[in-house]
């Protein structure tokens, strides 16, 4: 800090200033030496232009005063050339001259100079003169000084930020965002040859639960300490959250360059960490990814890498995954189907199709089988085989198969009513719904609630349904059996159960499947296994409907062999109610009319 006092009424300055004075004539340095006898100046003197900037380096003025007329380079070329040498161009200048004119000051101005004195000189005015510049250059220096004092304590709290944001303050690795960044570079240069291992402690939450946070910090720190004894010369190790870290592997071009490195990391888990005086055993979950030339930003390896290691992780503690797009897209379309499916179900997507069930001899129809459509904002109407998996998966089939049988139910009630038919609704079940303990008491209560008499309901079960936690599958069918609601087995012949084991099975309608009735040609015999069943079928008094009935041979070939209903192409497609009304049931009512 400079303090400035009094000297003689002059304005002083701890500090030395040095004036250089620029005149052709030694008499005039004479006269302003004689004027200018502060202590705190110190007086240079040059007699031409060219000396006087041959000599800035040396004298280091902090003011000059230059004279206007001078042989050779006169003092407007001088300061022009002055100020425009970066180093010197804040050094205030003083023109001296003889000239007062206005156009000459203009001149002195637009070169440059700062402030001007005529000649001849007076003392008061040169003091002055000379007081206010170096005033003037003395706050510019300190402003210098300032801001080169900032500049510096901006550069420092960066850096000092810039260490905060890339390191972790617990273990002193990397961060996740000096990963990125690494990764980011990598992209840039076009380098692949990579591996990003992506690490997560298995239950670590459990850890700190049980032990408490400073157990699990310290745990924390013995991992990144055993992580870090894996790394090679150009590995890289960074802690990406809580309880997951990151190697990235340069020199890495495919899967078996990874084996050992993965095979060694696990076995160092083998060991329990000791920790505030407790052995703590720990696995990890792990998932890679290599170089790819897809990868476009640093969060997408990273991204794959988590993805594999989740993957890991669900198979249970302790498994190591390499990212597969293939697996990843699958997963994605899978997750995004569950994600519409529940939307649809909100939306009220999901409606009914009805295929007629027909009896083979009259080709009257008796009854429906209710199916699923899903009416897809975008992709309009989606058959069950791309959604019913799904829905089963997430168990949103137990709400959509009562919105079904609910559809199904309101629907055979209106066509009683227009009808006056006894006509019955198949409705399928899944496996899944069996699971739902309200089952029952939700399939009586629509019941109630649509007024449909329980005796015209076949719910639909599979073989394997039946098979699948057997116990709880048969006493809810003998609760629904009790209620008198029919019960049909549905694609007989798909599944495990012998024709010997048809007599136990707690069934009323037997439905064969569509791949046996496909076998029915023209040619009769070799169809023994059919004739078989329903001749058995026929024994235990089990009403029997064929699946998939597309050909007039097959129609023939089934009812001389004594099967009674069926449902398939011939007949009729699924169709909407409004179809099956005018296809269908006018028909019948006209029929019903004229034999009334
Ligand atoms: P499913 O219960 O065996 O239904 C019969 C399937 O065979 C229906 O397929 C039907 O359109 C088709 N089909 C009928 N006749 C013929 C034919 O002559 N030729 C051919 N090629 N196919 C015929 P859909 O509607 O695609 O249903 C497929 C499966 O989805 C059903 O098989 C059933 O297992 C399931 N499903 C449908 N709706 C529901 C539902 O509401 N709940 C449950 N849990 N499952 C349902
Ligand atoms: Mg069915
Ligand atoms: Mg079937």
């Amino acid at each position: 800090m400079v303090t400035i006092g009094l000297y003689q009424n002059q304005l002083i300055f701890n500090k030395m200033f040095s004036i250089l004075i620029v005149d052709d004539e030694p008499y005039n340095f004479d006269v302003i030496e004689n004027f200018l006898t502060h202590p705190d100046y110190q007086l240079h003197y040059v007699a031409s232009g060219q000396e006087a900037i041959s000599q800035l380096e040396v004298f280091e003025p902090d003011l000059i005063m230059l004279d206007v007329m001078m042989p050779s380079m006169d003092g407007i070329i001088t300061c022009q050339k002055i100020k425009s040498l970066p180093r010197w161009e804040k050094v205030p200048i003083i023109a001296v001259t003889a000239l007062a004119t206005k156009e000459s000051l203009a001149r002195c101005l637009s070169a440059g100079a700062d402030d001007f004195i005529s000649k001849p000189v007076n003392r008061l005015e040169l003091q002055a003169r000379v007081r206010s510049m170096l005033r003037i250059r003395e706050q510019y220096l300190q402003l210098k000084a300032f801001n080169t004092k900032l500049e510096l304590t901006v550069k420092q709290r960066t850096a000092r930020l810039r260490s905060m944001i890339f390191q972790d303050t617990l273990t002193g690795l990397p961060s996740r965002s000096f990963l990125l960044h690494k990764l980011a570079e990598s992209i840039r240069n076009g380098y692949y040859s990579f591996a990003l291992i992506y690490l997560d402690c298995d239950q670590f939450k459990l850890i700190n639960g049980s032990f408490g946070h400073a157990v699990g910090d310290n745990l924390l720190l013995a991992v990144a300490q055993r992580l870090r004894q894996h790394l090679g010369q150009n590995d890289f190790l960074a802690r990406v959250g809580e309880d997951e870290f990151c190697f990235l592997l340069k020199g890495i071009k495919n899967e078996s360059n990874l084996d050992s490195f993965i095979q060694n990391l696990m076995k160092s888990f083998a060991t329990p960490f000791s920790v505030a005086n407790r052995d703590i055993f720990l696995t990890v979950s792990m998932g890679a990814t290599l170089g790819d030339k897809v990868y476009r930003k640093p969060e997408e390896p990273l991204q794959d890498a988590d993805t594999a290691m989740y993957q890991a992780k669900s198979r249970g503690r302790g498994n190591y995954q390499l990212f597969d797009r293939q697996i990843h897209l699958e997963v994605l379309s899978r997750l995004t189907l569950e994600n519409d499916l529940q939307t649809a179900l909100e939306q009220e997507q999901f409606i009914t199709y009805y295929q007629p069930i027909v009896h083979l001899e009259t080709r009257k129809v008796v009854g429906f089988e209710a199916l699923i459509r899903w009416q897809h904002p975008r992709r309009g109407l989606v058959m069950p085989v791309d959604f019913i998996g799904s829905l089963e998966m997430t168990g949103a089939i137990i709400p959509v198969g009562m919105i079904i049988l609910r559809q199904a139910c309101q629907q055979l009630w209106l066509w009683q009513e227009q009808t006056h038919n006894n006509l019955f609704m198949s409705v399928n079940l899944s496996v899944r719904q069996f699971a739902c303990p309200t089952l029952v008491g939700d399939i009586k209560r629509i019941l109630k609630e649509t007024g449909i008499n329980p005796a015209q309901l076949k719910l639909e079960i599979t073989e394997t349904t039946l098979m699948e936690n057997k116990e709880n599958v048969l006493a809810v069918i003998e609760e629904l059996r009790k209620e008198l609601i029919q019960i049909s087995l549905d694609d007989f012949g798909t599944g495990f159960s012998s024709l010997g084991s048809l007599e136990l099975l707690p069934v009323n309608n037997l439905k064969i499947d569509r791949s046996f009735v496909n076998k029915v040609n023209g040619k009769s015999g070799g169809h023994h296994v059919l004739e078989a069943i329903i001749a058995m079928s026929q024994d235990l008094g089990l009403l029997i409907i064929a699946e998939g009935v597309e050909t007039t041979d097959q129609l023939e070939w089934l009812k001389k062999t004594g099967c009674q209903f069926g449902q398939g192409y011939l007949f009729s497609k699924p169709l909407p109610p409004s179809e099956i009304e005018s296809l269908f049931l006018r028909k019948q009512e006209l029929e019903l009319k004229k034999s009334n």
